[in-house]
C-alpha cells in the first residue's frame, strides 16, 4: 500500500534494517520519482476516463511505471518499518471509535487484525484442506507472508517490486528460523514467474491499488491458483458510479490525481471492476465488501506518526517527494470521509475442472 510513501526515506548512512545501505541512496535513480511522476499523470489521465484504457499502453509505459514503484519502496520502506513495523497496510478498528482512539490503539495488533478479519471473511480454511502454498503478491517486507506460513504451516512465496524489500523480507525471516517455508523474490504480479495453477491460495493484500491493467492483474492470479484454490485482493477502490453516472465528477477525479501524484497509483476503479472480471474469467464463490468503516483510525493514526520527531526529522531530510506524500494523507482522509475511496475486500475460487 502507498502509504509507505508518507514515511520519509532513511539517510543512506543510516541502516537499521540489515540490508545493504547503498540501496536507500537517492543517486541510484534521482530523476526517477520525477520522470515517472509525468507519466503517471498520462497514466491516470487514460484510466480515469476509461477502465479498458490500460490495454493501450505501451510495455515501455509499465516498465517504467515498476521502477517508479521499485524505488519508491526501496526508500520509504525502511522508516515505515521503523515506526509502524513489518506490516505496510491499514489496520482493522472497531467502527465508530473516536479520534482520539488513534492514541491509544495498538495499530501492529489492528494490522494483524486486518489480516485475521480478511482471511475470516474470505472463509479461507483452517484445518481441512488448508492453503498449504501460498503466493502473497505485493508483499512488502514480509509480514502478511510470515504470519500466513505459522498459521497455516504453509509454504509461501512473496513478490514485490522492491529489491530492498526483498532483501530486508529474507533477513527477518531467516531471523524467525521461517526460512524453509518462506522466501521472497523481486517479480512482477503481471508477470509472475511461476507455473499454472501452483497457488492453493493467492494473497493480495493492498498492491492492487498499483496495478496499471486490472484484468491482466486478475488474469495473473487466476493462471497461478490451483483449481479449487481461492484468491483474496484488499486494495483502495474509488466508490461505484451511480445511475446515469458515466465518470467521477471532475472534484472526485481531482482528489484522485493529487492521491495517485503522491502515492505512485496509475489506475483507480470501483470493486466492482475486480467482480466482473472474476465472473468473466469464470471463477465462483465471487464476493467483494466494503470495509471503509473499519479503517478510519488508520491515516489519522500515520499523520500523527508522520509528525512524531522521528516522523518530522526524516520529512526535512528526504525533501519534496516526501512532503507531497505527508500533504496526500489529507486527501485519502478526504475521499474515505466523502465517500469517494473505499476499502474494499474481494475474494473468489477457481473452479475444479470436470474430467
Ligand atoms: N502487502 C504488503 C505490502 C503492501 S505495499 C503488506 O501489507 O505489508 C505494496 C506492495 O506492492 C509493495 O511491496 C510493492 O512492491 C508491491 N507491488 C506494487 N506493484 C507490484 C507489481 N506490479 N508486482 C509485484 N509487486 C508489486
Amino acid at each position: 500500500m502507498a502509504a509507505a510513501t508518507l514515511s520519509p526515506a532513511r539517510p543512506a548512512a543510516v541502516s537499521t534494517s540489515g540490508v545493504d545501505s547503498t540501496l536507500h541512496r537517492s543517486s541510484i535513480r534521482p530523476t526517477l520519482p520525477r520522470l515517472f511522476q509525468h507519466r503517471a499523470s498520462s497514466l491516470r489521465a487514460q484510466s480515469l476516463s476509461s477502465t479498458d484504457s490500460a490495454k493501450a499502453l505501451s510495455n515501455d509505459t509499465f516498465s517504467e511505471l515498476n521502477e517508479g514503484i521499485a524505488h519508491f519502496y526501496d526508500s520509504s520502506s525502511g522508516v515505515w518499518e521503523d515506526i509502524w513495523g513489518e506490516h505496510m497496510h491499514h489496520g482493522y478498528y472497531d467502527p465508530g471509535l473516536p479520534l482520539q482512539a488513534a492514541f491509544s490503539v495498538n495499530h501492529g495488533d489492528a494490522q494483524v487484525r486486518m489480516i485475521e478479519e480478511s482471511l475470516k471473511w474470505a472463509e479461507i480454511p483452517e484445518v481441512d484442506s488448508r492453503p498449504q502454498r501460498i503466493i502473497d503478491v505485493g508483499c512488502g517486507i514480509g509480514g502478511s507472508s510470515r504470519h500466513l506460513a505459522r498459521k497455516y504451516g504453509a509454504e509461501v512465496i512473496g513478490i514485490t517490486l522492491s529489491p530492498r524489500q526483498a532483501q530486508r523480507a529474507t533477513s527477518i525471516t531467516s531471523a524467525a528460523g521461517l526460512s524453509s517455508k518462506v522466501s521472497f523474490q523481486v517479480a512482477d504480479a503481471l508477470n509472475q514467474p511461476f507455473p499454472d495453477s501452483h497457488f492453493d491460495f493467492v494473497w493480495s493484500m493492498e498492491s492492487g491499488e498499483h496495478m496499471p491493467d486490472k484484468q491482466k492483474f486478475m488474469a495473473e492470479l487466476v493462471r497461478v491458483t490451483r483449481p479449487g484454490g481461492r484468491i483474496l485482493i484488499v486494495t483502495w477502490c474509488h466508490r461505484e458510479l451511480l445511475a446515469g453516472e458515466e465518470s467521477l465528477k471532475p472534484n472526485e477525479e481531482e482528489l484522485l490525481k493529487r492521491i495517485c501524484d503522491a502515492y505512485y497509483l496509475p489506475a483507480w476503479c470501483p470493486a466492482s471492476k475486480y467482480t466482473s472480471l472474476a465472473h468473466s474469467m469464470g471463477l465462483q464463490d465471487v464476493k467483494s465488501d466494503d470495509w471503509t468503516q473499519y479503517i478510519t483510525l488508520f491515516w489519522p493514526a500515520v499523520i500523527l506518526s508522520a509528525f512524531s520527531f522521528r516522523g518530522i526529522s526524516g520529512l526535512f531530510k528526504s525533501g519534496w517527494t516526501t512532503i507531497k506524500g505527508a500533504l496526500a494523507m489529507y486527501y485519502m482522509v478526504k475521499g474515505y470521509n466523502s465517500g469517494l475511496i473505499k476499502f474494499a475486500l474481494i475474494t473468489a475460487r477457481k473452479p475444479i475442472l470436470e474430467s
